[in-house]
């Protein structure tokens, strides 16, 4: 089945090409394509880098990163480096001039014209098993919109996001053991709360070592992956990114702050292309990256702003 789906796929792209349909950018198709989308709560990249996080570190340097991956729109709105707003525009692939999620308040949010990542896949394909485990619940209720994938496993605001992060991990174990997701996104909130109460860098320990057991939650997942049956025919993208960054104990108002503005997108698998992304990167090609992978053509009617970026051109 997914051979006639590649086979239908390529046979339309060349059709496309003949008829001088628009030019789209063109990238390595497997046969099984997968994503993992591992978003990281106020996570610095120049903490990840000093600090001892084995995995995270060796899929930067196996892998295509870019550490100046703008988390803001520049149209620009009044969205600030919040969770609300980057959650919203990482996951429907629009800036808040669509989704109107400003702040970590989701009244008068437009939500509904703005469909998750989940929506647009099986919009595409209804097929395709689209999973995302949320321990924050306005990802579940308001930027999911209750899509049947997304589980709130954890309800890290009551509870806390250290607890939150173990059940998740576990939660996405059991799904790469029993299940067969094509998209599984994942959501870890503790470092966020470490970053409030010791302060967002690279030289606060508390800071480095959140990052650490978020190293040690992901090892546990990889592992979890790798040990699939078919994992010799599956074709993993695993995407790393963050909603803002952090300075002092904060990260509102950081419109103009680059330690707060600034996040990061890290890709690793076979059609990351390795090195560092040298295109201009924001947040909202988040979306395009991971549905282009899973080989989902974007619709012009869905007007996402951004585009998927490091991945391999198709090799042919
Ligand atoms: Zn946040």
């Amino acid at each position: 089945m997914r051979t006639l789906i590649a086979k239908t796929a390529r046979t339309l792209l060349l059709c496309c090409l003949l008829l001088g349909g628009p030019a789209a950018p063109v990238f390595a198709q497997q046969e099984n394509p997968k994503v993992l989308m591992i978003g990281i709560d106020g996570c610095r990249f120049d903490a990840i880098l000093y600090s001892q996080a084995k995995l995270l570190k060796q899929y930067i340097k196996d892998g295509g990163h870019t550490d100046k991956c703008d988390v803001l729109d520049n149209i620009p709105t009044k969205a600030d480096t919040a969770s609300g707003a980057g959650w919203s525009s990482i996951l429907t692939g629009v800036w808040a001039d669509r989704h109107n999620v400003l702040g970590n308040d989701f009244a008068g949010n437009r939500l509904k014209d703005c469909p998750s990542i989940l929506h647009l896949a099986n919009r595409t394909n209804p097929k395709l098993q689209c999973i995302a485990l949320a321990t924050w619940q306005p990802i579940h209720e308001h930027i999911c919109q209750r899509h049947d994938g997304c589980r709130f496993v954890f309800d890290g605001d009551k509870k806390g996001y250290k607890d939150g992060d173990r059940v998740m991990t576990q939660a996405a174990i059991d799904v790469l053991k029993t299940e067969n997701p094509d998209l599984l996104f994942l959501y870890f909130g503790h470092l966020d709360s470490v970053g409030h109460g010791y302060g967002f860098h690279p030289k606060s320990p508390k800071y480095t070592n959140g990052i650490e057991e978020i190293d040690d939650h992901l090892i546990r997942i990889v592992k979890a992956l790798d040990a699939r049956p078919k994992r010799g025919t599956e074709d993993w993208l695993v995407m790393f990114f963050t909603d803002h960054g952090g300075q002092g104990k904060g990260h509102g108002g950081g419109r103009t702050v680059p330690e707060i503005r600034t996040g990061f997108l890290i890709l690793h698998g076979a059609a990351a292309a390795r090195g560092k992304i040298t295109d201009k990167v924001t947040n909202v090609d988040i979306v395009p990256t991971a549905l282009t992978h899973l080989g989902i053509a974007i619709d012009p009617n869905w007007r996402l702003p951004g585009r998927a970026v490091g991945l391999k051109k198709r090799q042919k």
